[in-house]
């Protein structure tokens, strides 16, 4: 299946060895980049629904009943296509009525080198990098969010470290396009420094500021390196709880990401027996291959960590254990030693027969671990969402539809930030942008004063992977499906 292809190489994309530098004694940080993704259109959303009343009925050419779903209205009917025949298609009513604007473009843009702080944050922003509007707040929310969902506690060890940096500077890695805005991320926990790129700032549904936070609060908890299964368990599974919360209590804010279930899509293990080949102990020590799973050890500690969540009802315990016996003295232990502790205190939090009934536990549970190839953002209770691009690892402006299905109720989507991204930072020129979905169901567009201008259905088209329907976007600021439904969706320029 090309679906499958596509994703492989999207996972391939997201490998990573962490570029977590957790080492109290000042180690060195290597950089990858973590919860990038694929190249997705980001939506995010914004308030207040717009009402509509007017009905349109739109049938599109050269469909057949078959290829029809997702469709609201009346019962299918017979229509006369482009090309003179015939063809059964589900009419869809769609409102002709003016909808009132919104998202209004206030992403701005640093002019020099910039550093600004808010309460538990120091920014320091490269010259030239799109910050989203309320971009420090939206940092105090993360931060606030990710407090609550494990339990813990940033807090600095010393006042010279007071404040978490956030460190945004432009870098992408060998062989990106120049203007790809994602690239090496690391966090260096004893120096509570997390660096970014601009689009992992909020854009592009990146979680990466996520889950490198959540070494920085590892870190703050217990001012110590773990191995990859731990520390990276750790952080992708905060992640994942993040998301989660993001989903059920802030929904606006959640859809800046991508949905939790995109975490556990990255933590994939093709034949789940591999990972019971060898103890949980010997991956710690060994690292899971990355022929078992693109995110060796990554997913090995995903797992971990919900088992823990699931059967302890605490997947952080181990790290105030830690604190609590094994704090730092200031004497360093042999590697062996060191790592000996770290397979201890599992056992000190949870009890002897913890590493026993771990493999069990993943066996019964191995259906939630299944990535979903079609992973489905929920956005039904959202009904206006605001898109931004995204500039992935070969530089370009749109998203894989295959990758990326949402589910959506009167759903209405606005492309001033998105436009005013492209022409104001990046400076290409917006008319060519179109719009393609992979469900056969009408939009109705707008034009920046929320005038309606049409419904339509697009153009069935042959995509990249899949057949897709292509709506032109030219004068185009708004786009909103009616009815409910599922479809990938997928703005760029043509
Ligand atoms: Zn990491």
């Amino acid at each position: 299946m090309k679906r499958t292809v596509a994703l492989l190489c999207a996972v391939g994309l997201l490998c990573t060895a962490c570029g977590n530098a957790d080492v109290p004694e000042g180690g060195t940080t290597t950089a990858t980049t973590e919860g990038a993704q694929t190249a997705t259109t980001t939506i995010a959303a914004s308030a207040t629904a717009a009402t509509t009343t007017g009905t349109e009925s739109v049938g599109v050419a050269g469909t057949t009943s078959a290829e029809v779903k997702g469709t609201v209205g009346r019962p299918a009917t017979t229509t006369t296509t482009k090309a003179g025949t015939t063809a059964t298609v589900a009419p869809v009513d769609v409102s002709t009525d003016n909808i009132v604007p919104f998202g209004t473009a206030k992403g701005t843009i640093t002019a020099t080198d910039t550093t600004f702080e808010s309460e538990h944050f120091r920014f320091h922003i490269a010259a030239n990098v799109y910050l989203v509007e309320g971009f420090a707040e939206k940092f105090e929310k993360l931060y606030d969010v990710m407090e609550k969902v494990s339990g813990l506690t940033f807090k600095a060890h010393s006042p010279s470290f007071a404040k978490l940096t956030i460190v945004v500077t432009r870098e992408t890695h060998p062989g990106a396009s120049a203007d790809c805005e994602v690239g090496p991320a690391y966090a260096a926990g004893f120096g509570r420094e997390v660096k970014v790129s601009p689009g992992d700032l909020f854009l592009g549904l990146s979680y990466t500021v996520i889950h490198k936070l959540a070494h920085v609060l590892q870190s703050d908890t217990s001012l110590k390196t773990f191995n990859k299964v731990l520390s990276e368990g750790f952080a992708e599974y905060t992640t994942y709880k993040v998301l989660k919360y993001l989903q059920q209590h802030d929904r606006e804010f959640g859809a800046l990401f991508s949905p939790a279930d995109a975490c556990v899509m990255y933590m994939d293990i093709a034949d789940p027996n591999n990972l019971y080949k060898q103890s949980v102990q010997y991956w710690m020590e060994h690292d899971f291959p990355f022929e078992y799973a693109s995110n060796c050890g990554y997913a090995v500690g995903f797992r971990l960590m919900s088992y823990l969540d699931a059967e302890y009802g605490s997947y952080t315990k181990w790290l105030t254990e830690y604190q609590k016996r094994y704090a730092y003295t200031g004497n360093s232990d042999s590697a062996q030693v060191d790592f000996d502790k770290q397979v201890q205190v599992v056992t000190d939090a949870y009890g002897a027969a913890c590493y026993d009934g771990f493999y069990p536990w993943v066996k019964r549970h191995e259906a939630q671990f299944a990535g979903n190839a079609f992973t489905i953002a929920d956005y039904r209770h959202l009904s206006q969402l605001i898109a931004y691009p995204r500039y992935y690892h070969s530089g370009f402006y749109e998203s894989v539809p295959e990758l990326m299905g949402m589910k959506y109720r009167d759903l209405c989507l606005s492309l001033v930030e998105y436009r005013h991204y492209l022409t104001a930072y990046k400076k290409v020129d917006d008319s060519r942008l179109v719009l393609r979905k992979s469900a056969d169901v009408a939009v109705a567009l707008y034009d920046a004063n929320g005038k309606f201008l049409k419904a339509t259905r697009g153009t069935l088209t042959r995509g990249q992977y899949a057949m897709e329907y292509v709506i032109p976007l030219d004068g185009v600021y708004y786009v909103k499906i009616f009815g409910s439904g599922e479809t990938a969706l997928n703005i760029t320029l043509s």
